[in-house]
């Protein structure tokens, strides 16, 4: 089963994506913890990453589909994967042809969103600055809605109400791509 989860930096992605993996038997994969550990290199590669992910902006599309693609490209990866982070812009989509199953949308407020994000407090993002945390809500709205729409229209997207409790929303995920 692949699985692609969407939804605004809070809506609980990793948290599902974790949940997820154990219900499917299948690897969980996070692109922003794929480029945070690129950052971490002493390489030019890395030092460029850094700068780009504290600003809160995008890495280009075609750095990231390259990465990502290297990454899926492994064995682990072949019978399936629980994906988030990407694809985040209309174009890695379109690029990204990989048999996806669903696309899981955790729908959830701006509110909301940086309520819950003000109480994360990761000391080990250096992406977490507000200033930073409103580029990242920014950029969602703009590039990666776009990208709800495209699955939307292509009748692969799963809506899910993200402010339910974490019980509720792995139920209903669950439910929606016929597995429990
Ligand atoms: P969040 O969803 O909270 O913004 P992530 O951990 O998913 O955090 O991503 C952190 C950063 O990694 C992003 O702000 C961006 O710089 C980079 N990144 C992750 N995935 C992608 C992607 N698909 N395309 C471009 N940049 C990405």
């Amino acid at each position: 089963m692949k699985i692609v989860l969407i939804g605004i930096q809070g809506s609980g992605k990793s948290t599902q994506g974790n949940l997820l993996q154990k219900e499917l038997n299948v690897p969980y994969l996070s692109t922003g913890h794929i480029f945070r550990e690129i950052a971490k290199e002493h390489t030019p590669l890395g030092r460029y990453i850094k700068e780009v992910m504290n600003a809160g902006y995008l890495i280009p599309d075609e750095k990231t589909l390259e990465i990502v693609s290297s990454y899926l490209s492994r064995p682990e990866y072949e019978k399936g994967y629980v994906l988030d982070g990407f694809p985040r812009t209309v174009k890695q989509a379109e690029e990204f042809v990989n048999g996806i199953n669903y696309v899981i949308y955790l729908k959830v407020s701006d509110k909301e969103a940086l309520w819950r994000l003000s109480l994360r407090n990761d000391e080990a993002r250096e992406d977490e600055t507000l200033k930073a945390i409103h580029k990242r809500i920014e950029l969602f709205h703009m590039v990666t809605e776009p990208v709800i729409d495209y699955y939307r229209k292509k009748n692969q997207l799963v809506e899910i109400d993200g402010e339910q409790s974490i019980e509720e929303i792995q139920t209903e995920i669950l439910k929606k791509i016929h597995f429990a």
